[in-house]
């Protein structure tokens, strides 16, 4: 007998002839779809199908904000090496336990309130009717490509024969989430309707429906082939086209679901759920999928404890927002405080700049609260001030000292140094535990932001950063202090390779050809063409000045900045940029400027694609065991988080870390001794090696109760 205090299901009859399984997993905000739930509602409805005197039965969910979250994703984690046979067993099995809504001898409805996403949607797709709250948490989708997956419990077979080809494939290949309002209008579900009438509306319709006996008429057809499938011609292409385009999703798993369900839209449902698991077995335990689950763990346990915080804590609440420095910097920090509707006071010693800013924020936010002030006694109602001046330690302490002496006693105090150690500037003030460092990697491109906790940060400072860093919808991450904290040294680790390899005879352009090839956004030198070549000289430099390992002192940087080559921002940098935001274009005299420092004995050991990844990857390996090595993050999974959130690492290779395990730490090591050989600070260290000798990974391997 099952523990009655453990179980999910429970089955009640809130009317004579109407039983209603509610669901609310013990101990959990969400439910989801695990081995547990699936027997418990294989017995339940087994039971159910027994009892002669039903008209019908709701499935329902007791939590408040969720329906059914999806699969059990630390099963699928633990079963990627699953062979074919077992994938297509797990989706017939969870078909099977779903098939007993559309074969019960009665009227089957969903009440939806709440995320109903994944196989949580794929459950109310087997019921003869859904219903859902009009409430805003309710939200509808599929988002398995995100993972890498399809649906694989009949949602792409059965949503085509619910609604349209068109819109399922939509659905399916994008992972979008619906309201319910837009499911109700693409007829995902057949009614809206105020969470508090949900029961009351779902048993109306099950009498209605149980009369007319229509579910019976619906339950035969939808075995059929899908009925409205237009143009197939056309919704290939259509789709085909948005998926190659989409930057966002791996286009593996969605091009496996486009062909599968455009190919089984003419067959009768049955071949359509074979289809389905062929098209499960091609992308379940691919590397792109692998990646991806991993980033999705790293993003769930990053919300739980987003590094070196303590989340007992009541942070300080954030009104309104001091910063100091209207910049490319500035400007994004003080546009995304505006966004989620925090008050702004702003401050830069260039009054044009100061006043061209703020007019610019306030044609944008009409509604929102922008001040230009002229001087630091201004920042007297600010909880939070963040500098974001120069890259100069000098500079940053004027700055931090006026603020200082400005604020309130119990302000927080914040620097966006990309590089400098935040105990450098802290030792020249006078309140330094409400100084840290809140360094936002690229405000508008990147969601990562390293909340830096100083030698003498206090605690309530570092979660009153992170929280304003939440409240911004950023992905805070705190970690301990050092030159570079972690995204720069692993990004800089990346330039100083990309600049060897140039030095050496390779091409700039066949150098970021490779690493866009590999998935990132843009080459090395399109990323420093976007920070600007001054800001990773000067950051570099503080690195090399703190006997960082990670950068060399290469005179192509310092070149550049002085011929005005200073990146995207001035136009020209490694490329040239006609139109600021435009694309980049190749510039024959940078080559003029800079090709004194290549190597001319090496011009014939260029490097082919694979080799450039793998030598530029490695070294970032290196750099990240180093900063394990010296506690700066709390957890091995933030530098992976990091490198995705921070510098668009691509997320389908689940992080640098990640990557290492996955082509094996041998190779990495290989691939560090060779480079040492001519570079004796990119040699292995002991944990590469000892990793290595005794061949372990950085993730640890599933536990067998897990798979
Ligand atoms: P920027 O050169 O675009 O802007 C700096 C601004 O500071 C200028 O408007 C300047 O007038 C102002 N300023 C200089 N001295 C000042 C003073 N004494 N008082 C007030 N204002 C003063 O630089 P940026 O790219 O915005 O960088 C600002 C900071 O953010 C730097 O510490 C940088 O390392 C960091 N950062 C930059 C990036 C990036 O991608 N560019 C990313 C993360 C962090």
């Amino acid at each position: 007998m099952p523990d009655p205090t453990n179980t999910i299901v429970n089955v009640t009859y809130p009317q004579a002839g109407i039983a209603m399984i509610t669901m609310d997993a013990p101990e959990s905000a969400a439910n989801i779809l695990d081995e547990q739930l699936f027997s418990e509602l294989d017995r339940s409805m087994a039971e159910l199908a027994e009892q002669s005197d039903l008209t019908g039965v709701i499935l329902i969910s007791a939590k408040p904000t969720i329906f059914v979250a999806g699969a059990d994703l630390k099963r699928i984690a633990a079963t990627l090496d699953w062979p074919e046979k077992k994938i297509v067993e797990f989706c017939q099995r969870g078909r099977a336990v779903m098939a007993r809504f559309s074969r019960c001898p009665f009227v089957s409805i969903a009440a939806i309130h709440g995320a109903c996403v994944g196989g949580g949607l794929e459950l109310p797709m087997w019921c003869d009717l859904r219903i859902a709250s009009n409430d805003r948490r309710t939200i509808l989708g599929l988002p398995e490509v995100k993972l890498g997956l399809v649906p694989g419990w009949a949602g792409t077979a059965r949503l085509p024969r619910i609604t349209n080809l068109d819109i399922a494939v939509d659905l399916v290949t994008s992972g979008r989430l619906v309201s319910a309002s837009e499911a109700n209008s693409i007829g995902l579900i057949d009614a809206v309707v105020p969470q508090e009438s949900l029961i009351e509306e779902a048993i109306k319709m099950i009498h209605r429906v149980s009369t007319s006996e229509s579910f019976i008429f619906d339950r035969k057809k939808i075995m059929g082939p899908v009925e409205t499938v237009g143009d197939l011609e056309a919704i290939v292409l259509k789709h085909g086209k948005r998926i190659i385009e989409n930057k966002k999703i791996f286009p593996f798993a969605p091009t496996v679901a486009l062909e599968h369900m455009t190919r089984s839209a003419s067959l009768p449902i049955k071949a359509a759920w074979n289809s389905e698991s062929v098209a499960m077995a091609q992308v379940y335990g691919s590397p792109a999928s692998r990646g991806l689950i991993n980033h999705f763990f790293l993003i769930d346990h990053n919300k739980k404890q987003p590094g070196l915080v303590d989340m007992n804590l009541s942070p300080m609440k954030i009104h309104t927002v001091g910063v100091v420095g209207a910049g490319l910097m500035g400007q994004a920090i003080a546009e995304n405080c505006l966004k989620r509707g925090l008050d702004v006071i702003l401050l830069d010693a260039n009054t044009q700049t100061q006043q061209l800013v703020t007019n610019q924020l306030k044609c944008d936010y009409p509604d929102r609260s922008i001040q230009s002030c002229e001087s630091y006694e201004s920042f007297t109602e600010c909880e939070l001030v963040i500098e974001s001046v120069v890259e100069t330690a000098a500079v940053k302490l004027q700055v931090l000292q006026k603020i200082e002496s400005a604020v309130d006693e119990a302000t927080v105090i914040a620097s966006n140094t990309s590089a400098i150690p935040i105990e450098t500037l802290a030792n020249h003030l006078q309140r330094p535990e409400n100084f840290c460092g809140i360094h936002f990697c690229h405000p508008e491109l990147m969601s990562l932001v390293e909340v830096v906790c100083g030698p003498q940060s206090s605690e309530q400072t570092i979660a009153t950063a992170v929280k304003f860093v939440k409240s911004l919808r950023k992905t805070p991450v705190a970690i301990n202090d050092g030159a570079g904290f972690v995204v720069n040294r692993l990004l800089a680790a990346m330039i100083d390779q990309s600049l060897r390899i140039f030095t050496n005879g390779t091409s700039i352009e066949t150098i970021d050809f490779a690493m866009r090839e590999f998935g990132f956004p843009g080459g090395p030198f399109e990323i420093i063409d976007v920070i600007g070549v001054d800001t990773c000289l000067y950051a570099g430099r503080t690195m090399w000045e703190s006997g960082s390992q990670c950068v060399t002192l290469s005179p192509i940087l310092p070149r550049l900045v002085k011929s005005g080559f200073l990146g995207r921002k001035k136009g020209k940098g490694f490329y040239a940029y006609p139109d600021a935001r435009g694309e980049r274009q190749w510039d024959n005299n940078l080559l003029s400027v800079i090709e004194i420092y290549r190597n001319e004995k090496d011009q014939s050991s260029t490097l082919n694609e694979k080799q450039i990844v793998t030598q530029i990857l490695s070294a970032i390996v290196l750099e990240a065991t180093r900063i394990i090595e010296e506690e700066i993050v709390q957890d091995f999974r933030d530098i992976d988080l990091c490198i995705i959130e921070g510098f668009g690492f691509p997320a389908h290779h689940g992080g640098i870390l990640f990557w290492a395990d996955q082509v094996g730490i041998e190779t990495v090591l290989q691939t560090l001794e060779s480079i040492s050989k001519v570079d004796p600070r990119i040699s292995p260290n002991a944990t590469i090696q000892l990793q290595a000798k005794n061949q372990t990974h950085f993730y640890p391997a599933p536990t067998p109760s897990e798979q």
